[in-house]
């Protein structure tokens, strides 16, 4: 916990006075309660913080980084970045597709995957995808006493937003997934997207991302009936500079007949 001196942050000219990299979780913890203090991941969208000074706890020596499959279960650590995993072999091809559009390979390479999902708005393929496969987060609240670790549905911590340490994120590996999106050009963030998780049972879980403050949970099924239907009811007001509601909802239809139709071929 030691403060390296004054980093300027290159945007806004805001200032991180104060590092700590702590050794272990409960100093990190202890740290993170103190006011006007942040995590750190890989600090590329934190350099661009709105207040105007801040302190920060770096994570890189917590060990949170490992990926590790657990029997049906992918346990992806919180200060993975997105290339790693993307480099992962139990990384699904869909969830793969999603990380390549996120972000450029050099943001890729620092940006971690707790830091991309507490920053993310609507248009993150990545957690579009990850919504889609009911991801699960684990993350340790930062309140008095002595908190447990909690694990919430990653629909539900976009919502609610909780404060407190994301340590991992779990995705199923007995899913079978699709990805499809519009751009304007193949490397931009999609204007739309759509991302299909399906079980064994026949569980189906439509997501759409695209738009506004995060990705929308379209259909959650027993089976795959009224995808199409659902893909365009979810963006009936998904109106914004980047495209109109109308193009929005046709699209989501498409990009979700087409995930099906992968899903049906896989
Ligand atoms: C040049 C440049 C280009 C970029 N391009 C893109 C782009 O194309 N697309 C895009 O989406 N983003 C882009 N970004 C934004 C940024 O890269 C992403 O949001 C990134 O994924 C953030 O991850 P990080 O690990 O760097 O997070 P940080 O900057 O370290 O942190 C981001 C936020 O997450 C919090 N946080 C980090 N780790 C945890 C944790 N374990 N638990 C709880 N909270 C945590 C931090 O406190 C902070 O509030 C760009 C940034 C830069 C500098």
């Amino acid at each position: 916990m030691t403060a390296l001196g004054i980093i300027k942050a290159w945007r806004h000219n805001t200032m991180i006075t104060t590092y700590h990299r702590p050794q272990t979780l409960d100093e990190a913890l202890a740290l993170l309660n103190q006011p006007n203090t942040m995590p750190l991941g890989g600090g590329t969208l934190l350099s661009r913080s709105a207040v105007d000074s801040v302190s920060v706890v770096d994570l890189q020596h917590l060990g949170l980084d490992s990926l590790r499959a657990n029997g049906s279960e992918f346990v992806i650590g919180a200060t993975c970045t997105l290339q790693s995993l993307y480099e992962d072999s139990n990384c699904p091809n869909p969830l793969k597709n999603a990380l390549k559009l996120e972000a450029p390979l050099n943001i890729r390479n620092a940006a971690t995957v707790a830091g991309a999902i507490v920053a993310s708005d609507g248009r993150s393929p990545f957690v579009t995808m990850l919504l889609a496969m009911d991801a699960k987060v684990d993350y340790s609240p930062l309140t008095a006493g002595n908190p447990k670790s909690t694990v919430l549905g990653l629909g539900e911590y976009l919502l609610t937003r909780p404060r407190g340490l994301v340590t991992s994120i779990t995705i199923p590996l007995n899913t079978k997934n699709a990805f499809q999106f519009v751009s304007k050009t193949p490397a931009d963030k999609p204007v739309v997207c759509a991302a299909l998780a399906q079980w064994n049972s026949g569980r189906t879980r439509l997501t759409l991302g695209g738009y506004g403050k995060t990705p929308l949970l379209a259909m959650d099924g027993t089976e795959a009936n009224g995808l199409e239907e659902a893909a365009m009811n979810a963006y009936h007001e998904a109106n914004d500079e980047w495209a109109s509601a109308e193009y929005r909802m046709d699209s989501a239809a498409v990009l979700a007949k087409r995930c099906l139709e992968s899903i049906s071929r896989a």
